[in-house]
């Protein structure tokens, strides 16, 4: 008998969506990834600590605290959850047909893409030790800018897209200035967005520059840079590094059988719909929003995509 419902991806999205489905008398399955060096069950909040901007919680919560407690409320309608990744998908005849890293195939009437995008990281030892501790390195500015931490602090943006000068200007409400450190000479965000910045008197460019280290011990207290012409190295003292450049959504399994758009985002045509190009396949999270990429939004989503596969379940006779 095929599942009435599969989620794949274990963040707020998943959750979410495992939570209604399960209250709905779907009797859902999540597959919630295998833990491996990029990616763990529990998604994105895993690798941070507080989160103070996730309704419900007015004193905040550790990252990892709260993807407990949506798992927890998941299982309490007997959701039935696998610890392994999705890793190929059949969308051609339906059932659809899922392929599991144990090598295990499931049926599913309807499924819910809700995996994820890796916030993109420059990969130096002590920027990972510092941002899982807490410890002034962060992959969002929205989540991190307004904590205690940043408040009048020089803040380094790494970056030169919209997103980076986006985070940047952010942050100018917070900090006592911002430095955003470009490897090129000039910017790619849109003019518009370059003006913004330029016109701001608490922002900084540094051109031709990349972040080669991050220092301190507990906490930060600079970054290391390097001149991309000169290759001559400097320190320059800062309470925060954010780090701006993209997200890589978590979509390679899905191997072009359902429509992406350039970046690897899943594409759902319909304005608040979760639909995407294959009948019967839902996307939730930032699996499919390149744009808000919040905790509260995935979660949102995680629970459109519910009604919709339901909706879409019972209007085909399916459930
Ligand atoms: C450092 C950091 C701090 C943040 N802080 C905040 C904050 O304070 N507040 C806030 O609102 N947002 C914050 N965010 C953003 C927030 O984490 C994301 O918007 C949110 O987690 C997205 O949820 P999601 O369910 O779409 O995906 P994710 O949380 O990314 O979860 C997806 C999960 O699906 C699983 N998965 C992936 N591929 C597969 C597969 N093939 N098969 C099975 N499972 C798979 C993986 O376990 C993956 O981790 C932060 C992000 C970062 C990086």
């Amino acid at each position: 008998m095929p599942e009435k419902i599969v989620i794949i991806g274990s963040g707020p999205a998943g959750w979410t969506a495992a939570l209604y489905a399960a209250r709905a008398n779907l009797n859902p399955v999540v597959y919630e990834g295998e833990p491996s060096s990029i990616m763990i069950p529990g998604g994105q909040l895993m690798y941070t600590t507080e989160v103070e901007n996730y309704p419900g919680f007015p004193s905040g919560i550790k990252g990892p605290e709260m993807m407990d407690l949506f798992r927890k409320q998941a299982e309490r309608f007997d959701t039935r959850i696998y610890t392994e990744d999705i890793t190929s998908v059949d969308f051609n005849s339906h059932p659809f047909r899922l392929t599991s890293s144990e090598n295990t195939e499931v049926e599913a009437l309807a499924v819910i893409i809700a995996t994820g995008a890796r916030a993109n990281w420059l990969n130096l030892p002590n920027e990972q030790r510092l941002a899982q501790t807490g410890g002034g390195v962060s992959a969002c500015a929205i989540c991190d800018g307004a904590l205690p931490a940043y408040r009048d602090k020089l803040l380094v943006v790494v970056g030169g897209g919209d997103s980076a000068i986006e985070e940047g200007l952010y942050l100018t409400k917070f900090a006592s200035k911002v430095i955003i450190a470009h490897r090129r000479d000039k910017l790619r965000a849109s003019p518009i967005m370059q003006e913004r910045a330029k016109t701001n008197t608490k922002v900084e460019f540094k051109w031709n520059s990349i972040v080669i280290d991050v220092l301190g011990e507990k906490l930060i207290s600079g970054v290391r840079l390097q001149d991309t012409v000169t290759k001559e190295e400097s320190d320059l003292g800062c309470g925060g590094l954010f780090i701006a450049i993209g997200h890589t959504p978590n979509t390679s399994f899905l191997n072009g059988k359902v429509e992406l758009d350039k970046k690897g985002f899943v594409v759902t045509p319909k304005s608040w719909r979760t639909a995407t190009s294959v009948e019967g396949v839902f996307a939730a999270g930032d699996v499919m929003d390149p744009y808000y990429k919040q905790a509260v939004s995935a979660a949102g989503t995680g629970c459109m995509a519910s009604l919709d596969a339901e909706r879409w379940l019972a209007h085909k006779g399916l459930a």
